[in-house]
C-alpha cells in the first residue's frame, strides 16, 4: 500500500481521495477551506495542517485545485510541495490547469529528481464518486507506468496523452466541445420549447437520433428527462459554470497562441462569461439553459 499525501479536497477531490482510502490506501491530506477539511476528516482522511506536511512521509502526491494559480501555489511556493517532497516521490497533478503552467511545474519536478504527471479528468462528480473517471496523463512513459495503478482506482479510461502537459491539452480540447455542446443542447430545448414540443420528447427522440452526446444522454439541462442532472437540483454544482469558463478560457488562450480559428468555442466562452457574471459562477454549468432560455425581445 503506497502512502498517499492529496492536496485540495473538494468536490472531485473528496471522493476520489476516498476511492484511495476505500482500496486500503492510507491517505493523508490537506484543504484551505474548513468545510471540506471537516468533510474529509468524517470521511476517515488524514488532516494535516498544510500542503507541505502532506508531502512528509508520502510515496505518491496528488493535487486536486481550482486552477493553475492554485497549483503553481502549491506545487512551486513557499513552503509548497516540490520542495517538501522526498526522493522518489510520484507528483499527480489532477487539476486542469493551462499547458504552460504544467510545463512549468513538470520541469521544476524534473529539476529536483522527482516524477511529475499532469493527470485531469473528465466525468464529474458522479465519475469521482463511482471510480469511473477518465484521465488524461502527460509525463514521461515511466511515470505513467507508475502512476497506472493508483489512477484505475479512480478512473476507468486512463489515456498517456503524451509528454508533459499534453493530458492538460487533451482536457482543453475535450471541454471546449463540451462547453459548446452544453449551449447547442440547451438552445435546442428552448427552441423545442417555444415551439410546443415536450422535453421528454426531445430527450427521447435526440438521444436516439444524429444530435446525440453526452450534453443531452448524461447531463441533460431542463429538468426531468435524467434525474440524477444537476437540473433536477436547481443546478447546484456539480462543475461550476465559473470552471467552465476557466476552461474555455484556456482553451482560447491557446487558440490565439497557435494562431487556431476556434470560432464557436470562443463564442462559448462569451455566453459563459455573460452567464457567470449574471450570477452563475457558482451553479452547475448546466444552468447555461436558464440564460439560453431567456426570450429575445
Ligand atoms: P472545488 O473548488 O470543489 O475543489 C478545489 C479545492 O481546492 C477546494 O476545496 C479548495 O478549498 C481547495 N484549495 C484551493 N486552494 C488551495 C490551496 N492553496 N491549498 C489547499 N487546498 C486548496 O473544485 P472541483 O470541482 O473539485 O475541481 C477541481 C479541479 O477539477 C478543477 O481544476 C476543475 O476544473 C477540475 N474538474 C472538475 C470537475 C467537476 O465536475 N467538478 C470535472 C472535471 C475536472
Amino acid at each position: 500500500m503506497a502512502r498517499i499525501g492529496f492536496v485540495g479536497l473538494g468536490n472531485m477531490g473528496n471522493p476520489m481521495a476516498r476511492n484511495l482510502l476505500k482500496a486500503g490506501h492510507p491517505v493523508r491530506g490537506f484543504d484551505v477551506v474548513p468545510e471540506a477539511v471537516e468533510r474529509a476528516r468524517k470521511d476517515g482522511i488524514g488532516i494535516l495542517q498544510n500542503a507541505a506536511a502532506t508531502a512528509f512521509d508520502a510515496e505518491i502526491i496528488i493535487t486536486m485545485l481550482p486552477a493553475g494559480r492554485e497549483s503553481r501555489a502549491v506545487w512551486l511556493g513557499d513552503g509548497g510541495l516540490l520542495a517538501a517532497a522526498r526522493p522518489h516521490t510520484l507528483l499527480i497533478d489532477c487539476s486542469t490547469i493551462d499547458v504552460a503552467t504544467a510545463q512549468e511545474i513538470s520541469r521544476a519536478a524534473a529539476q529536483r529528481g522527482l516524477e511529475m504527471l499532469d493527470a485531469p479528468v473528465s466525468g464529474g462528480v458522479g465519475g469521482a464518486e463511482a471510480g469511473a473517471l477518465t484521465f488524461m496523463v502527460g509525463g514521461s512513459g515511466a511515470a505513467f507506468a507508475r502512476a497506472q495503478p493508483i489512477l484505475a482506482l479512480m478512473g476507468k479510461n486512463i489515456f498517456h496523452a503524451g509528454g508533459p502537459g499534453l493530458g492538460q491539452a487533451a482536457k482543453i480540447v475535450n471541454n471546449m466541445i463540451l462547453g459548446i455542446s452544453m449551449i447547442a443542447v440547451s438552445e435546442a430545448f428552448a427552441l423545442a420549447a417555444a415551439v410546443g414540443l415536450d422535453a421528454q420528447k426531445v430527450y427521447d427522440i435526440v438521444t436516439k437520433s444524429s444530435g446525440q452526446c453526452w450534453s443531452i444522454s448524461t447531463y441533460c439541462p431542463v429538468p426531468g428527462p435524467v434525474p440524477g442532472s444537476p437540473a433536477n437540483r436547481d443546478y447546484a454544482a456539480g462543475f461550476t459554470a465559473a470552471m467552465m469558463l476557466k476552461d474555455l478560457g484556456l482553451a482560447q488562450a491557446a487558440a490565439r497562441d497557435k494562431h487556431v480559428n476556434t470560432a464557436l468555442g470562443a463564442a462559448a466562452e462569451a455566453i459563459y462569461k455573460r452567464y457567470c457574471e449574471s450570477g452563475g459562477a457558482p451553479r452547475d454549468f448546466s444552468g447555461i439553459y436558464q440564460l439560453v432560455a431567456q426570450k429575445t425581445s
